[in-house]
């Protein structure tokens, strides 16, 4: 097993060798000012700044201004988005994670493992010591990119497979892939979503109904079906749901929906195979940076002020997940199964 110093030492190795855009980005001036201190409440973001990051994965400080607060700059992009055109950049633990040996050896498939919290998971994952294959949209190859090289980084396995998860011919290739090229699986993180904001269901069309149904509720069948012969006692399943399964947004009805449908999948599926020694859990965030939300997932107005209605005040970074997702996937949370953790900066359920 990798010591700290030695974990330290490839990232170091990593910076040094990484794509210009991310070395830039993580040794800009921008970013080193907001390293240590954090932004003050309501600061104004200026150009291609980093959401900031903890000195430390360990160092104790305010959480409410851990991070940037908005106001953030308007911004859109055209659906799926990238992190890399972000503004700020989001935290995905780039910088910031460091492992411990909790998955040493285990062989992880993340669906959205590009961008956002499945990124932050799939960082996590690898300075834990686990091999790691990622799908993602063609079109997402630059963060994907990025995401092979930070885990490769680690000495762990990267592997991409690139693809649309709405058809079920091609989740079950993914996951015969995964298992071909990783040596077998041993975690599932249904991760991927397509979230498209609509404010009246007189605007919801039935492709789009049928397209947030296909990626976020079929998908996760179809791969959890096909991945489930190759898992062992110890395996673990991971859904990303949301807050929007229990407190849902106006403008949301379709994606809250699938939101929700997740919760009971994790619940049932839970005690299905729980006597194979297969765990089954949730994660349903609230607000988190990610490329998901000024792409569509929601009202563009809305961009600015993102997150500021949580008690937290602010939204939170894919970084503030990374270990929730090694606690679910480890042998740590043992006796956990069929659970829903919350993550929303102190509203919403469970
Ligand atoms: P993200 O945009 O970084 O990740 C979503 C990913 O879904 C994309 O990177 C893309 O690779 C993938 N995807 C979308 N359509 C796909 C398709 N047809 N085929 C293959 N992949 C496809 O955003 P994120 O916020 O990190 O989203 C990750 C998960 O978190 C989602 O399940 C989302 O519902 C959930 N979530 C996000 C928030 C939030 O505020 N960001 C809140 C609650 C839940
Ligand atoms: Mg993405």
């Amino acid at each position: 097993m990798k010591t700290e110093d030695d974990a330290m030492a490839s990232r170091r190795q990593f910076v040094g060798g990484v794509t210009a855009g991310l070395a830039a980005a993580l040794t800009s001036p921008a970013f080193a000012q907001q390293g240590a201190t954090p932004a003050a409440p309501g600061a104004s973001a200026g150009p291609r700044r980093h959401a900031g990051r903890p000195a430390t994965q360990s160092s104790k400080q305010d959480p409410t201004t851990q991070y940037r607060r908005p106001p953030f700059p308007p911004q859109q992009q055209d659906p799926p988005g990238l992190a890399g055109k972000m503004d700020p950049r989001p935290d995905h633990g780039e910088t910031s994670y460091r492992g411990s040996g909790k998955l040493v050896g285990r062989k992880a498939l993340l669906t959205g493992g590009d961008s956002g919290i499945g990124r932050a998971a799939a960082i996590a994952f690898a300075r834990e010591g686990a091999d790691v294959a990622i799908n993602y949209l063609p079109v997402e190859e630059p963060d994907a990119r990025e995401v092979i090289e930070l885990i490769r980084a680690e000495g762990r396995k990267g592997v991409a497979i690139p693809g649309d998860i709405r058809e079920e011919r091609f989740c079950k290739k993914l996951v015969a892939d995964a298992v071909r090229e990783l040596g077998g699986l041993d975690i599932l993180v249904n991760n991927a979503a397509a979230q498209a904001a609509q404010h009246s269901i007189l605007d919801l069309t039935t492709e789009q109904f049928d397209s947030t149904f296909k990626t976020n509720v079929y998908a996760m069948f179809w791969i959890t079906k096909a991945a489930m012969p190759h898992l062992e006692p110890g395996a673990a399943i991971i859904n990303t749901s949301s807050v929007q399964a229990y407190d849902p947004s106006p403008a949301l009805l379709d994606y809250a929906q699938t939101k929700a449908c997740m919760v009971i999948f994790t619940k049932s599926l839970a005690k299905q195979v729980a006597n194979q020694g297969i765990r089954v859990n949730a994660v349903a965030p609230g607000p988190f940076w990610t490329p998901l939300q000024p792409s569509g997932g929601q009202p563009p107005e809305n961009i600015t002020t993102f997150g500021e209605h949580t008690p937290m005040g602010r939204p939170g970074q894919p970084a503030e997940l990374g270990a929730l997702y090694v606690y679910l996937a480890s042998q740590e949370a043992s006796y956990v199964t069929g659970q829903v953790y919350g993550a929303s900066g102190g509203e919403g359920n469970p």
